[in-house]
């Protein structure tokens, strides 16, 4: 047994999680309040390491944000403008094509696309990019919109959820992503996203996509107005989601961004916090088989530290972010390939290449020289490119 386990306070904690019983959420609580980080991370760990093995993954994709004009006003996002503000963006399909186009010689195997909620365009857009796209290449796996995205959407088509979730997987949707879960409480959801979709919609547009035989992952934006309380209940409500449909492929702590807001929040989430929120995920997620550290919020080093800490996962190069970058996160725009490579091995795991769907493209075991794996000269030149399209 882990030497930090041993001595812990979390020692029965743990004795359930080798047992395979399932955690209760006062037992989540108690992993919240721990100041006991090693023990925390050795319990998270230990799971980790019984989903997964020594593998830790990430994927070469480009996220496109097709407009930042939005008709809500959400107190935490930093991201929206309305038609008035000059530093308002659109990206028309032809030029969202020829951005998949570059990324696509980097060898990207997915596009992540959402934007705001757009006051004008019709559905008809939605669909004629994501045929655009899929035409481009059938094999690129098209992760777009968020469930209020979706709502929205649906409200422009004048269609049920599930019809225009229907339209939308013929056009060529592969995954929806978690974008927009915050946190479910409606006094904080209130607090931080008045006018945004409830908890319980956010659950059922997932829940309707998973039945339709559609896969998704799910967030917790943490490190705002929230109680850890709140954490568990928000984390109890994807488990059980998960118990009924199984369509999450996996889990995003995404740390809240504080500048650029209207939240009167001084301290952002620390990374004592950042890391006992994984780790909590990862045990309390019993069901989920992946738990991604989000570089992006993180920032690398913590990033590549939560692979010890219950993540088993660094998500993707992106190439171009800009939500969190709007609110003030300071890490660089994209990763290498080789970047991500590196900081999965520096840590004894084996770095998996993977799909949106967390399946395995390319396992890059130790005996293949991080040469092998550099990209090529001419990638830097397609990067150049792909970000002078932005
Ligand atoms: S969080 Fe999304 S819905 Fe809310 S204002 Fe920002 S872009 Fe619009």
């Amino acid at each position: 047994m882990n030497f930090f386990i041993q001595r812990s306070e979390l020692r029965d904690i743990y004795d359930k999680v080798v047992a395979g019983e399932r955690i209760s959420d006062a037992d989540a609580l108690r992993l919240f309040e721990t100041k006991d980080l090693n023990a925390l991370g050795a319990i998270a760990d230990f799971v980790r390491a019984r989903k997964v093995g020594n593998h830790a993954s990430f994927i070469i994709n480009r996220y496109i944000n097709y407009s930042n004009y939005c008709i809500l006003s959400c107190q935490f996002c930093s991201f929206s403008r309305k038609k008035r503000d000059a530093d308002g963006f659109e990206f028309s399909i032809e030029q969202i094509v020829e951005k998949a186009r570059q990324a696509l010689k980097l060898g990207i195997t997915e596009l992540h696309i959402v934007g705001g909620l757009h006051p004008s365009l019709p559905f008809s857009h939605y669909l004629e990019m994501l045929k655009a796209l899929k035409a481009l290449d059938a094999r690129l796996q098209l992760k777009c919109f968020t469930a209020i995205e979706i709502l929205h959407l649906a409200w422009l088509a004048k269609k049920s959820t599930v019809e225009t979730l229907t339209e939308l997987k013929a056009a060529g949707l592969d995954s929806l992503t978690g974008g927009g879960a915050e946190i479910f409480r409606k006094e904080v959801r209130e607090a931080i996203a008045r006018g945004k979709e409830s908890a319980e919609e956010y659950l059922d547009v997932h829940r309707t996509w998973h039945k339709l035989g559609g896969r998704s992952t799910c967030t917790m934006l943490f490190g705002h107005v929230e109680t850890l309380a709140d954490r568990v209940d928000h984390l109890r409500q994807l488990r059980a989601l998960q118990d009924e449909t199984n369509g999450f492929t996996g889990f995003i702590a995404l740390a809240y961004q504080p500048e650029n807001n209207d939240i009167p929040v001084k301290t952002p989430p620390t990374g004592f916090d950042s890391l006992r929120t994984i780790a909590v995920s990862r045990i309390y997620l019993d069901n989920f088989p992946h738990i991604t550290a989000y570089w992006v919020g993180l920032g690398m080093k913590l990033a590549q530290v939560a692979l010890s800490y219950g993540a088993d996962d660094l998500h993707g190069t992106i190439i171009e972010e800009h939500i969190f970058h709007m609110a003030g996160a300071t890490s660089p725009q994209l990763q290498t390939e080789t970047d991500m490579i590196k900081a999965i091995r520096e840590t004894g795991r084996t770095p998996v290449q993977r799909n949106t769907f967390y399946e395995p493209i390319k396992i890059l075991a130790d005996s293949v020289p991080a040469t092998e794996v550099e990209p090529p000269s001419n990638k830097s030149k397609v990067l150049e490119d792909n970000l002078a399209t932005a």
